[in-house]
């Protein structure tokens, strides 16, 4: 969990403190850095950050790097802490870390967080293995189930919706991996279920089909389903199709938002020239080329759900100048 995400911001530190002093040298104004707290390398945050940090990097002006984590929690405890300047978080994370509400109740709000962009929907993904005899939710009573690792977002939302269908903390037996670990278990036949919010297909997941693990996707429907779209405005019903991963009909389940957050700290002109080069042709062609969820990135919805967590005046700023808002 944490530790291999701080290692991974020390040596991202480290790139980036060389870079801003070859940069400093040769220009009088100070480049700009950004960091991209992402996921595990094992989902879709991370393939992602790294193409859009890939795409809009023009160093030595501005230089993006996409980190992994752990994922949605830990990205807004690190843009909060100062120890990244970005991350990509779910709507419901990004909104509940903002207000103090939520699973994050009694502390203190994080108030400098702003919103960027909203990127793509995330799915949620109860993989199980088809030996273990799961039809629905409710079966997995007794079973091994990962819930994901502590930080992820993932997991409170796996709490949520076993809550919903009527399953507590004692009804399974509960393990906390990140989906990397979680897949090698699963192939293993050592765990029966994990979950994973993430935009499809997921690496981990996509991995797994392909392989011929014998894995499938449970639906998340029915009345639990609707107060759970109920009760948390952020999730939506969503479907992931037939083929998506090999094998593996379509699935009625339901999705969250992935925004792109950054901190009021941040410079508004580094914000605009980030924001600038997310809707550039060029980031358009790179987001099309190189990853499936990469075409569900538009800029007709870049501000779609994004009213849990204030804009940055710098993306404000692209946003009057591109006419999305008045
Ligand atoms: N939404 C997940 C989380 O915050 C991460 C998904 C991904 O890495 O694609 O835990």
């Amino acid at each position: 969990m944490s530790s291999p995400f701080r290692s991974k911001l020390v040596a991202a530190g480290a790139v980036l403190g060389g870079l801003a002093l070859a940069a400093g040298l040769a220009f009088a104004q100070a480049p700009a850095f950004l960091r991209i707290a992402t996921g595990s390398t094992t989902g879709t945050y991370y393939p992602i950050g790294r193409l859009i940090a890939g795409a809009i990097s023009s160093p030595p002006e501005l230089a993006v790097t996409a980190v992994a984590s752990s994922g949605s929690v830990d990205n807004v405890n690190a843009i909060a802490g100062g120890s990244v300047e970005s991350g990509f978080v779910q709507a419901d994370i990004a909104y509940w870390a903002y207000s103090a509400t939520g699973v994050f109740q009694g502390r203190p709000p994080m108030e400098e967080l702003r919103s960027i962009a909203n990127l793509y929907p995330e799915s949620v993904h109860l993989v199980v293995r088809k030996a273990a005899n799961v039809q629905s939710v409710a079966d997995l009573k007794g079973k091994r189930v990962s819930l994901d690792e502590p930080g992820s977002g993932t997991l409170l939302n796996a709490k949520a919706i076993l809550a919903a269908f009527g399953l507590g903390d004692r009804d399974i037996v509960g393990i906390y991996m990140s989906s990397e670990q979680a897949a090698v278990e699963m192939r293993a036949g050592a765990i029966d279920a994990f979950f994973l919010t993430s935009g499809f297909p997921a690496t981990a997941i996509a991995d797994l089909a392909s392989a011929g693990a014998g894995i499938d996707i449970l639906p998340i429907t029915g009345a639990p389903a609707e107060k759970l779209t109920r009760d948390f405005p952020f999730f939506a019903a969503d479907e992931i199709p037939a083929g998506t991963y090999r094998d593996v009909g379509a699935v009625r389940t339901v999705a969250v938002g992935a925004h792109w957050v950054t901190s009021s700290k941040v410079p508004a002109d580094t914000v605009y020239a980030v924001t600038r080069a997310l809707w550039s042709d060029k980031t358009r062609a790179a987001l099309d080329a190189g990853h499936a969820k990469g075409k569900a990135i538009q800029k007709a919805t870049a501000l779609s759900g994004l009213q849990g967590v204030p804009l940055h005046p710098g993306a404000e700023r692209f946003y009057r100048e591109a006419g999305l808002l008045k």
